[in-house]
């Protein structure tokens, strides 16, 4: 390592002594492995001048990381104490550090109409709102690195079929190609969470797929669905969607998906051909 630095372990275990603690109300679990952190940047990301986010850097162990390596950097982080901790720790470091919460942030209010890159050891409590909170903003990215739980990565990589299976799978499917990287123990963090975790890196497509509007009503239908998702789709569709019976089978069948299908079961692409179907009717 280079001559002047102090590993991630020491640099957290420096500033637990001066008094900075881990909330857990916040999802606060510190990563202390710098292998981890090196391998997370080296397989999580493209490293060319991308303008980057990062969703709640804590103490700051990945932004210590990745600030030399991308001049436009942002930090977006909720805890006072850890904004106050990151500025006067790491105020060599060029980046912008925002203290607001990242379910409130606009990705094209930092980087305007460019596409950047997202990254984020997520906080657990909120892990699936700030995903579907960002690929709903998928024009402005063109990918994603981030750690969840392992029965989160689960759920995002699942495909029909089974209990993985359902809104967060097609959600993160629909926008990006999801690739698992590697699981990270208990032990790289500080203090030691419950479960194991896992790093993904998404590649949002490339093409523009759904403009806003249709992406609600893309999720109109996957949410009526899954609302019983052990009901066949004929009954969850006509009930969540207010259709007659006899209406929802006709778009079924136009769509040609077979009624008797559970939520589970049904692919992304045969929900997007009744969202077309659907939508064809209505106009
Ligand atoms: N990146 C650090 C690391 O890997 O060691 C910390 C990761 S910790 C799992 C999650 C971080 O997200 C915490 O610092 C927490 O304060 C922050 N956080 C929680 N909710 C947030 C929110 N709504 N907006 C921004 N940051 C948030």
């Amino acid at each position: 390592t280079k001559a002047g630095w102090e590993d991630t372990a020491s640099y957290v275990r420096r500033v637990v002594r001066h008094g900075v603690r881990a909330k857990k109300s916040l999802g606060q679990n510190f990563l202390v492995n710098d292998s981890i952190i090196e391998r997370i940047v080296r397989e999580g990301m493209p490293l060319n001048d991308l303008p980057l986010v990062e969703i709640g850097p804590g103490p700051g162990a990945l932004t210590r990381m990745l600030a030399p390596k991308f001049p436009r950097l942002w930090a977006v982080e909720l805890d006072k104490e850890k904004v106050e901790l990151l500025q006067r720790e790491l105020n060599a470091y060029p980046f912008v550090l925002l203290h607001m919460d990242a379910l409130k942030l606009k990705l094209a209010n930092l980087w305007g109409q460019e596409k950047g890159w997202l990254i984020g050891n997520l906080p657990y409590y909120i892990t699936n709102p700030l995903l579907m909170h960002f690929l709903n903003q998928a024009e402005s990215l063109l990918g994603m690195t981030v750690m969840v739980q392992k029965e989160v990565a689960d759920r995002m990589c699942a495909l029909p079929g089974g209990r993985d299976y359902g809104i967060l799978s097609i959600a993160v499917q629909l926008s990006a190609e999801v690739k698992r990287l590697f699981d990270v123990p208990p032990s790289a963090f500080w203090p030691q969470p419950k479960v194991t975790s896992t790093v993904l890196r998404l590649d949002i497509r490339p093409y523009p797929g759904f403009s806003l509007e249709k992406r609600d009503v893309f999720f109109k239908v996957v949410r009526a669905a899954f609302a019983q998702r052990r009901k066949m789709l004929l009954n969850t569709l006509s009930s969540g969607l207010s259709l007659p019976k006899e209406l929802t089978a006709e778009i079924l069948k136009a769509a040609g998906v077979d009624p008797k299908l559970r939520a589970e079961d049904v692919g992304i692409l045969d929900y997007q051909k009744i969202v077309a179907v659907w939508e064809a009717q209505r106009n």
